[in-house]
């Protein structure tokens, strides 16, 4: 009896020693594992309903470059901005933070302050290669970048003059190519032995969406889908709605709809864009067209125009990603494509954004990491550019800066939402009276509601939204009956927000724009 035991006894240690000896093998690898790098490709005004991958009902352009991140990685339905508009939106990338606390309210009349902390300039100084291309849009010049080269202001679509690390030139072709072939250039001349942060940012397809003459006759005169709304009314929504500027109808100008073409052709480019345009604009000439027709028309040129911009945008997409496949580089690179804002494509009547609805509040965000992001995952989480810069510093293992106020997404991206993620967010718009005359508004949103308050104009009010039963957010229920408890609660859940946010109880009138409270 004795012997068989002690047998055992000498064979299960040898048994457990082996194991850990193994174990001890496994966890010590020859070398640190490689820091991931991060391409972060982002445009300007590019609306989810222009990228096939979110499938919107009118199947308005077919992105198979965009498509493919999607496919290979994760498609956020919810991604939303504290604030629709372009340098705020930026600012928040950078910082981590709303607009109130990163002091770039709006574009009518602050500049960004770089001598602030921003995620860039914590990888740079963590021994990451820093790189800025493209649209910047924060007056001042770019801090914590190895290499930058942005576009001055808004930029321009042809032959574009660009400011290289404070060197002013000038470049022919078509911006979004250029973006590209600049990116593509810093990528093969970078430090090899570092990894990379690239911002690779376009200004495709903002206003006034001027598309690559290789694709002017892209779409062969289709007829697209309008949408169901772009003869809104706007009954059932308040003061705000019906006085905006920003409409199809009253706002939009000869140059938008290319009747006027833009003075920075070449004379050759000239050429190429007569040839499509002046046919097109004489028969439109011709019909004389006015009313709901005349409407009818800008909306083709508008879609034409704008979806025209992002072929560029999905072709520069494509050839990032092949150098990334061809360098070998995929592997262990972040690539994240994203907007500063949502944008109206003719929903409501509406082009431009700036509003807590939907299309404007919502911004396309597409990431593909191999090997931790679950390919083709689709999440319906409230995420935010707001928790960019927190969730780069995570996926470069770094710490996350407590005084940022997202939260790393990586979580979501493996396929687990944290039990405790966000069910709510708080979203604050300043800009008023120019451009578009949208009145400043602050309110909460969930998966199915929205409480708004138009807070800045003598005639102040709220607006309810249940998305659930009016997703066009065409009725707004506040005050009614039905909604009362559901009205108290979010009333207490967007003051929760408020305070959390450290967003001051009353907004300075400064932050409103050049003159507030001027109706
Ligand atoms: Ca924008």
């Amino acid at each position: 009896m004795h012997t068989p035991s002690r047998r055992h006894f000498l064979h299960s240690t040898v048994v457990v020693a082996l194991t850990v000896i193994a174990a001890m093998l496994s966890q010590a690898p020859a070398a640190e594992p490689k820091r991931p790098n991060i391409v972060f490709i982002f445009s300007d005004d590019h609306a989810y309903q222009a990228i096939s991958a979110y499938g919107e009902s009118r199947k308005l352009i077919d992105t198979p470059n965009l498509d493919r991140i999607a496919n290979e990685g994760v498609r956020f339905n919810r991604c939303v901005v504290p604030n629709s508009i372009c340098g705020p939106s930026r600012a928040t990338v950078l910082t981590g933070k709303y607009n109130h606390i990163n002091g770039f309210v709006n574009n009518t009349n602050f500049k960004f302050d770089g001598s602030q902390m921003t995620f860039p300039k914590l990888m740079q100084a963590a021994g990451y290669q820093t790189a800025m291309i493209g649209k910047w849009h924060l007056i001042n010049d770019p801090t914590g970048f190895d290499f930058w080269q942005i576009l001055p202001d808004q930029g321009q679509y042809y032959n574009p003059p660009m400011i290289r690390n404070g060197e002013r030139i000038t470049i022919g072709g078509y911006v979004t190519d250029i973006i590209t072939d600049v990116s593509l250039d810093w990528l093969k001349k970078r430090d090899k032995t570092k990894p990379f942060v690239l911002m690779c940012q376009h200004k495709a397809p903002h206003r006034e969406w001027e598309p690559a003459l290789r694709h002017l006759d892209f779409d062969h005169d289709r007829k697209y889908v309008e949408p169901a709304t772009l003869f809104d009314d706007y009954n059932g929504r308040g003061i705000a709605e019906h006085d905006q500027d920003m409409t199809l109808e009253k706002t939009m100008t000869p140059k938008d709809t290319k009747l006027v073409p833009p003075p920075q052709l070449t004379a050759e480019q000239r050429k190429e864009w007569d040839a499509y345009y002046e046919p097109r604009n004489e028969a439109f000439k011709k019909a004389n067209l006015s009313g709901k027709e005349l409407v009818s028309w800008r909306y083709q040129r508008y879609m034409h125009d704008y979806l025209a911009c992002i072929k560029a945008v999905d072709e520069s997409v494509g050839r990032v990603l092949k150098y990334l496949d061809d360098e070998g580089l995929a592997e262990n690179t972040l690539v994240v494509y994203s907007a500063d804002q949502g944008f109206y494509l003719g929903e409501h009547g509406w082009f431009d954004k700036r509003w807590i609805f939907e299309e404007s509040l919502r911004t396309p965000l597409l990431i593909r990491w191999p090997g931790v992001a679950k390919p083709g995952l689709v999440s319906n989480d409230i995420v935010s550019n707001l928790d960019f810069a927190e969730t780069f510093l995570d996926v470069a293992g770094m710490p996350v800066p407590a005084e940022m106020q997202g939260r790393s997404f990586v979580p979501i991206l493996k396929g687990t939402t944290p039990a405790d993620w966000r069910k709510s967010f708080y979203y604050e718009y300043y800009e008023y009276p120019t451009p578009h005359h949208v009145r400043p508004h602050y309110g909460v949103v969930t998966d199915r509601y929205k409480l708004i308050h138009f807070n800045a104009t003598k005639d102040a009010y709220w607006e309810l939204f249940d998305l659930k039963k009016d997703p066009q957010e065409l009725r707004s229920v506040y005050g009614f009956t039905e909604y009362a408890d559901t009205q108290k609660q979010l009333e207490m859940e967007l003051q929760r927000l408020r305070v959390e946010l450290k967003v001051p109880e009353k907004t300075p009138p400064s932050w409103f724009g050049t003159k507030p409270f001027d109706d």
